[in-house]
């Protein structure tokens, strides 16, 4: 099977040969700007000495400074957070944001630690790669076990290197020091506007019985949308497993629950049938999110979807073999430097606020949000009517516009 980076490779690829792009330019392309790795010793609150390994990559910095989040996970490793930073330059770049791409990680559990370890390894992960970030240079935000709470420690580790509070520096941080009203929600947010895009574009216009795997920032958002919006969600799912009802899941109710008690879904009160996270990707629904981890769509479980519609809510979720497999299938496959694009446009408008001091209601970021994630679909859509899948258009679109940048500025 080929890795997440290998894929994410095969779609840029795809784009260059498209495009007529030379072999320089793909090579260029392809490979990160810069690659930050380095080990972080942490001495726990329990006397024990740990030693995470820890990255940041900038994979581009053409449109304008790096933009990505950075991700606490102990399986995290330097090809997935290359992977990650070079779908962050494509997603800004669709996007029509004046960022390029970036990603962070440590190869951290944060469950496993007690907070005052979690602050200490975040101000320490900071301390390493201060001079290299900035609101002009490389802003990182949240992504898989980091918060907004993360960013706190970050942008207060940040501010006592360099002598000045810059809350520009991060994004995602609490409203209560810098933070947007709406950045919380607008990844799940964003992904609920584009599936309603998506769908009215491909002519499903009734409502629909949803799968959503991932309960965290992105998958519990996405389900209270959706289920406000009127569609009947019938699985969710979490790392230890999935929930499952046909006649529809009381998504306020379950997360609620969840969030009370830190259980997973599966052990709930409730009688939901507990079904396997294969299980739940493979389940009878009309739309399928995958709102987890990468390549959790392969060419095993790609011939058992029953979705018509997936929209990949997490990075990378669908694997190149399993891409090609749904498109012979006459799937629609919504992709993730699309789907899930509300996340960075709703960091971008924080950072916005930030530069210039202001802050706006949460009813005025989110309408600026949806202006700008309308624009890009509609972008894409029209590049679509050339030929391909959304994602094949998606990636004409964004890599057309990063190669422009780079001739307009003379790099190539
Ligand atoms: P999170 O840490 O808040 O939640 C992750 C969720 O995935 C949890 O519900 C967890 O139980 C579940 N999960 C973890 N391992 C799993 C496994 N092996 N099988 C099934 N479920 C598993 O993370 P998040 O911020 O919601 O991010 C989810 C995805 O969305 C990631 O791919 C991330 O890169 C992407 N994303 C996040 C943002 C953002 O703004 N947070 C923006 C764009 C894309």
């Amino acid at each position: 099977m080929a890795t997440f980076l290998e894929n994410t490779k095969i779609n840029v690829e795809q784009a260059a040969l498209a495009l007529a792009l030379g072999a320089d330019v793909r090579a260029l392309l392809e490979k990160p700007k810069n690659v930050l790795a380095f080990e972080l010793p942490l001495p726990l609150s329990s006397g024990e000495t740990r030693i995470f390994s820890a990255w940041r990559v900038q994979h581009s910095d053409v449109l304008g400074p790096g933009k990505g989040g950075i991700r606490y996970h102990p399986a995290s490793n330097l090809d997935e957070v290359s992977a990650l930073a070079s779908l962050m330059t494509w997603k800004t770049s669709l996007a029509g944001l004046p960022y390029g791409g970036a990603k962070g990680a440590i190869t951290v559990d944060a469950k496993e630690l007690a907070p005052k370890d979690l602050e200490a390894v975040s101000r320490s992960y900071v301390r390493r790669i201060t001079e290299y970030i900035g609101p002009y240079r490389d802003v990182p935000a949240p992504d898989v076990g980091t918060n907004a709470q993360t960013m706190a420690w970050m942008a207060d580790e940040y501010a006592k290197l360099t002598g000045a509070w810059e809350p520009a520096a991060f994004t995602g941080k609490p409203v209560e020091i810098g933070g947007s009203h709406g950045r919380e929600e607008a990844t799940g947010f964003g992904g609920a506007v584009l599936l309603r895009e998506a769908l009215a574009a491909i002519g499903k216009k009734r409502k629909l019985r949803i799968a959503i795997q991932g309960t965290g920032n992105v998958g519990g958002i996405i389900a209270e949308e959706l289920a406000k919006a009127g569609h009947t969600i019938i699985g969710m799912g979490d790392s230890k497993g999935a929930i499952l009802d046909p006649d529809g899941l009381d998504v306020q109710k379950i997360l609620a629950a969840k969030e009370a008690s830190g259980k997973p879904l599966a052990e709930l009160p409730g009688g939901h049938a507990a079904i396997s996270s294969a299980e739940l990707l493979e389940a009878d629904v009309d739309v399928l999110i995958p709102a987890a981890l990468e390549s959790v769509i392969t060419a095993e479980n790609a011939p058992h979807i029953k979705a018509s519609v997936i929209l990949e809510m997490a990075n990378g979720p669908v694997t190149a073999e399993a891409d090609a497999l749904l498109k012979g299938r006459g799937i629609e496959i919504i992709p993730d430097i699309l789907a899930n694009s509300g996340g960075v446009v709703g960091s971008y408008w924080e950072w916005v606020q930030n530069l210039q001091r202001i802050s706006w209601e949460k009813e005025e970021v989110l309408k600026r949000i949806e202006e700008v994630l309308v624009r890009a679909f509609r972008a894409v859509a029209a590049e679509k009517a050339n030929g391909g899948s959304w994602r094949e258009a998606a990636y004409r679109r964004a890599v057309g516009r990063v190669t422009r940048a780079m001739t307009l500025r003379g790099w190539i």
